[in-house]
């Protein structure tokens, strides 16, 4: 978005030079970012539709950079993942969420799952479910209390693929769920084989869920599939008491969203919890 900014007045686009330079730049400062640890993990409450009550969280990566100071994931994940930066970066957000999670569980809050976004590179690793394992160990988490998110393209990119490293997965006894739901094309008949145990309707889906008709008919109809396949369905991006009245009536399980609650940092999550306790 800055970029098209930047270009209005332009007669012709950046030089590819001038292009390569930035993007080296970019590139150089998050390597040195993941060295002086300027990346944080914001959390985000998943509440369960019925009770009303916290049952976890989402991991978001924020990048505290010092000069200009929080940067969201939409500005760098991409460039993370191009330059394969993206692995150390997201096994870093993974170790760091399963030991938060253990430590407020042993500082005697109610156990809640934590839910770690995992990227497309991150996913393709054939070493994947040994990495995973060796976090749990590391950090003492159960795995129980651990859920990672792939979105819908990355799991039908090569199903045979995510069935094999999903069905590791969830033998380890992490829960999977598919992430962006709805945005894809997944036909009922690939999505029955993947071993997962949550989907995540789009938050695309839930902006207009209680005006548009399309959109509300297309949220019911994946609440109606995961009810059929035994699967656990959670809506994002819930902002208004309105969208919620809707999910609640469809019976989604759980919601996350503005409404009850922004991502935010660890020590302000704990406030969250000392109200549960
Ligand atoms: P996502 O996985 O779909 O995460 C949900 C995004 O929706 C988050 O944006 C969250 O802050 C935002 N959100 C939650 N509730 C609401 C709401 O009520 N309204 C609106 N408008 N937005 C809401 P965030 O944290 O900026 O992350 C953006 C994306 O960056 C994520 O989308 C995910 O794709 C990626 N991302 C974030 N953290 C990680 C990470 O650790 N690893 C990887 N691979 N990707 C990450
Ligand atoms: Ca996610
Ligand atoms: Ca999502
Ligand atoms: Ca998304």
């Amino acid at each position: 978005r800055a970029k098209e900014r930047g270009n209005n007045y332009q007669l012709y686009s950046p030089s590819m030079n001038e292009k390569a330079i930035n993007r080296l730049e970019m590139e150089g400062a998050l390597r040195k970012a993941l060295e002086r640890e300027e990346f944080t993990v914001y959390y985000q409450p998943q509440i369960n539709t019925d009770t009303g009550e916290i049952i976890g969280m989402e991991a978001l990566v924020r990048w505290r950079h010092p000069e200009r100071g929080i940067i969201p994931p939409a500005d760098f994940i991409a460039l993370a993942e191009e330059t394969g930066l993206i692995l150390p970066l997201g096994e870093w957000v993974l170790r760091t969420a399963c030991r938060q999670n253990k430590e407020w569980q042993m500082a005697g809050y109610p156990p809640l799952r934590v839910t770690v976004n995992l990227s497309a590179s991150q996913f393709q690793q054939q070493d994947l479910a040994d990495r995973v394992s060796r976090i749990l160990k590391e950090t003492g988490l159960d795995p129980q209390w651990l859920e990672l998110e792939i979105t819908e393209s990355i799991a039908m990119k090569d199903v045979a693929f995510t069935i094999k490293t999903l069905r590791q997965l969830r033998d380890m006894g992490i829960k999977i769920a598919i992430d962006d739901f709805g945005t894809g094309y997944s036909s009922l008949s690939y999505l029955k084989q993947i071993p997962s145990h949550t989907l995540k309707i789009d938050k695309s889906f839930v902006r207009d869920i209680a005006k548009n008709t399309e959109d509300g008919s297309i949220a019911s109809a994946i609440i109606a599939m995961a009810q059929n396949l035994k699967l656990k369905v959670i809506a994002e991006g819930v902002e208004t008491e309105e969208q919620l009245a809707f999910l609640k009536k469809q019976k989604c399980d759980e919601i996350q969203g503005f409404l009850f609650g922004k991502p935010v940092p660890p020590q302000e999550f704990e406030k969250l919890l000392k109200k549960k306790k």
